[in-house]
């Protein structure tokens, strides 16, 4: 008997799917598989992607089982992205230079870690607010993974300044030196008069201690001709950018970075253009709900 067709009119998954995933601990909360799953529909592809809950101390087998099974790629993340960087093989430059993983293509000889985070936060300035930040100053708080792709990011892409401001020095001043001659540490107040502020700290993220937190960065110095950039996006908008509108602030939410990231995962697994609108439409109404979803 022949399965009926699945909705979208395709038999799949099927015998010859091809398979990836994303590992993290815990991992249930992610998007990760309905933006693949919402590419590979539209791209006519039998693929699927799914999530894989790998305990504390499992990360060693993780990978070469992916290898053994066949699995194409693995989305990474937390708390595996620094683990992943230094378990892979191979990495890429940026990946290598922020050790730090959120993308593995299994190659028949070895897994090779990529890390799409600064890109795809770039590509969202881009589609979603016209921003170019070649020749602009840049102001990011925060000093983890997501502010150090961010960094690292905004100085490739031609950064005037990049104004690291962070709560613990030596993080801080690590996270600025990403950015080579363009970076430095600094304090909310270089905020002021900055064309681009980002708040890459967790304060404001629905579902965690620091919901009811604002970001370290005063709204209050905010104002017209400036752009502010929320990498948190449950709830969507966050208050902090509420705030910020308020002030005359033009206003980015996270939810474009955590597609474009996406999508360029696809494009390194399958070596296709990835139908950026398809996966935006499968996650925009999910997203502003999910407790503290990621990556
Ligand atoms: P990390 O835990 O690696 O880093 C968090 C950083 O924020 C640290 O520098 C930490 O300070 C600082 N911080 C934490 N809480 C506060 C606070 N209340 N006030 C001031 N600073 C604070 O997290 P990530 O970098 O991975 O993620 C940061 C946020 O970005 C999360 O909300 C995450 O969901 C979001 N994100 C969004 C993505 C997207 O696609 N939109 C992609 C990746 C992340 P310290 O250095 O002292 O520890």
């Amino acid at each position: 008997m022949t399965a009926p067709p699945a909705a979208g009119g395709h038999r799949w998954p099927s015998g010859r799917s091809v398979v990836v995933g994303v590992i993290g601990d815990p991992v249930h909360h992610s998007l990760s598989p309905t933006l693949h799953n919402a590419a590979f529909a539209a791209l006519g592809i039998d693929w699927v992607s799914v999530a894989f809950p790998v305990a504390p101390g499992a990360l060693g087998a993780a990978l070469p089982g992916a290898r053994a099974l066949g699995v194409r790629g693995l989305s990474v993340t937390m708390p595996f992205k620094e683990a992943v960087a230094a378990a892979v093989g191979h990495t890429s430059p940026t990946a290598q230079r922020l050790g730090a993983v959120n993308c593995v293509v299994v190659e028949p000889d070895g897994c090779v870690g990529h890390n799409t985070d600064g890109a795809g936060f770039v590509a969202a300035l881009g589609r979603g607010a016209g921003f170019d930040p070649a020749g602009r100053r840049c102001v990011v708080a925060g000093a983890g993974g997501a502010a150090r792709a961010v960094v690292l990011a905004l100085a490739q892409a031609g950064a005037s300044e990049v104004v690291v401001v962070g709560r613990t020095p030596a993080r801080t001043a690590d996270a600025a030196t990403l950015a080579g001659s363009a970076g430095r540490t600094g304090t909310p107040v270089d905020a002021r008069g900055a064309d681009l502020v980002v708040n890459a700290t967790p304060a404001g993220m629905a579902g965690t201690e620091g919901a009811e937190e604002l970001p370290p960065i005063d709204p209050g110095l905010l104002g017209r001709g400036q752009l502010a950039v929320d990498l948190v996006y449950a709830p969507r908008p966050t208050r902090w950018l509420e705030l910020a509108a308020g002030r005359g602030a033009a206003t980015l939410d996270g939810l474009g970075m955590l597609v474009h990231q996406a999508a360029m995962q696809i494009e390194l697994w399958s070596g296709r253009q990835a139908p950026v609108e398809a996966m935006w439409r499968a996650v925009a109404d999910r997203a502003g709900e999910e407790p503290a979803p990621r990556g």
